[in-house]
């Protein structure tokens, strides 16, 4: 690494040093990841990257000296809210992505509990397949959490979930889907604890908020998950998953503007003006949010369901393709676009998933690695059109290649640092 140098480089220079830059990077653009990036077409791409030219520089800090920001955050939110059986009430913000709605969804349980219940202890109950955000919340906001460990399905455990409810209770999450297996949680069983104990539930649809609704339309079974549960409070939909929008955009909804309140942050004594902030941020990129407008006005829901049909058809294939080869199996019974693959439990030299993700690897396909049970994760999504029966094939090879074998690394590798 050199220093920043004291003369600049031209833009030509600064750009070639960029793409160099970028040699070892995943090429998602092949449909080889499974994950991270979420590719909706030539015609996607070229709609948000037009939109991000236009709002490069755009900061939604004041919607008052930039109203199109408010407008567009209005606009996306009612969109995602009608998709997800949201009353009239419903009301939310965008945000940076999931992690941000769930910070604002754990943070807004919190002081619901202390204005409406006096709670000054606050405690917050998970499946151990709920995602990572939500203990990183009860870490910044000082809240007690019980992680229950799921049942044999992955889904959520409810009765062992429900037995730690007590007065301190602020909140109860459920998952639609969770990450790790791609599972859809008893959303109604998990709404009801919560109802019982006069606490918010929050349904973390970072994943499902812009695949179930569109999985429905194309008549597959979809359970009942979302505002159309009496008891579901907020939900988290990442519009930068299978919204097919760039990084940076996330939906927080709440049930109604008076449950929302409790997510913002006014503070009126400052000798720089009056502050209201809707969510972590402060200064905020225009950037993501007209994209994410962009993106979903030029799909409408027709794109969004022939997007669904292909990603589905894509993640059907995958499963069927790994369960029709000896040694590996998918965990759980996941029917949308999540696929864990893991060796399988019934054999006599079960396959090392770690060993077969570097032959993966190798071959030019990239998973996440989880665990337990150790597994590789896929997001599937349209993406990975027209590369699956690619995939099988080397997956084939690869699973043949380390049967036998064992890698040393046991390393996951969700999120990194640096
Ligand atoms: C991706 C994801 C999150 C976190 O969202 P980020 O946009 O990565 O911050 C939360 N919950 C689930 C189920 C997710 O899949």
């Amino acid at each position: 690494m050199t220093g920043l140098g004291q003369r600049g480089r031209s833009v030509d220079e600064v750009m070639a040093a960029l793409a160099e830059k970028r040699t070892n990077d995943v090429k998602w653009a092949d449909g080889r990841a499974f994950g991270m990036v979420y590719d909706g077409g030539p015609s996607v791409h070229e709609v948000a990257e037009k939109a991000a030219a236009l709002y490069l520089h755009e900061n939604a800090l004041n919607v008052k000296a930039f109203p199109s920001l408010g407008a567009i955050q209005s606009e996306v939110v009612r969109w995602t809210a009608d998709l997800l059986h949201g009353p009239e009430s419903a009301s939310g913000f965008l945000t940076s992505g999931g992690t941000e709605s769930i910070l604002c969804a754990v943070k807004a349980a919190r002081e619901r509990g202390r204005a409406e219940r006096g709670i000054t202890e606050p405690e917050m109950i998970v499946s151990d397949t709920t995602h990572a955000a939500f203990h990183k919340g009860a870490h910044l906001f000082g809240l007690e959490l019980h992680k229950v460990p799921s049942k044999h399905d992955f889904t959520a455990d409810v009765d062992a979930m429900a037995a730690h409810v007590n007065k301190n209770t602020v909140l109860v999450v459920g998952s639609a889907p969770q990450y790790p297996q791609g599972v859809v949680d008893d959303i109604p069983a998990i709404a009801a604890i919560a109802v019982e104990a006069g606490s918010n539930c929050h349904v973390d649809a970072c994943m499902g908020g812009f695949v179930l609704p569109f999985a429905e339309m194309l008549g597959r079974e979809v359970p009942p998950w979302d505002f159309s549960i009496e008891g579901v409070t907020s939900i988290s939909a990442d519009v930068h998953k299978l919204g097919y929008s760039p990084k940076g955009a996330s939906v927080i909804l709440h049930r109604t503007k008076e449950l929302r309140r409790y997510q913002t942050f006014v503070f009126e004594d400052w000798l720089g003006g009056f502050y209201a902030s809707p969510n972590m941020q402060g200064s905020r990129s225009g950037l993501p949010m007209a994209c994410a407008w962009a993106v979903m006005q030029h799909l409408g829901i027709d794109g969004y369901v022939d997007l669904t049909r292909t990603t589905l058809e894509n993640a059907d294939k995958m499963r069927a393709g790994i369960e029709s080869i000896e040694g590996i199996t998918v965990l759980g019974d996941p029917t949308y676009h999540l696929v864990a693959m893991s060796s399988d439990p019934d054999e006599d030299h079960p396959i090392d998933v770690f060993a077969l993700g570097e032959a993966l690897e190798r071959r030019g396909w990239f998973h996440d690695r989880q665990g337990p049970p150790d597994s590789l994760h896929s997001t599937v999504s349209n993406s990975n059109t027209g590369v699956i029966d690619e995939y099988l094939g080397a997956l084939a090879a690869s699973v043949d290649e380390v049967r036998g074998m064992t890698t040393e690394d046991r390393s996951t590798n969700y999120a990194t640092l640096e």
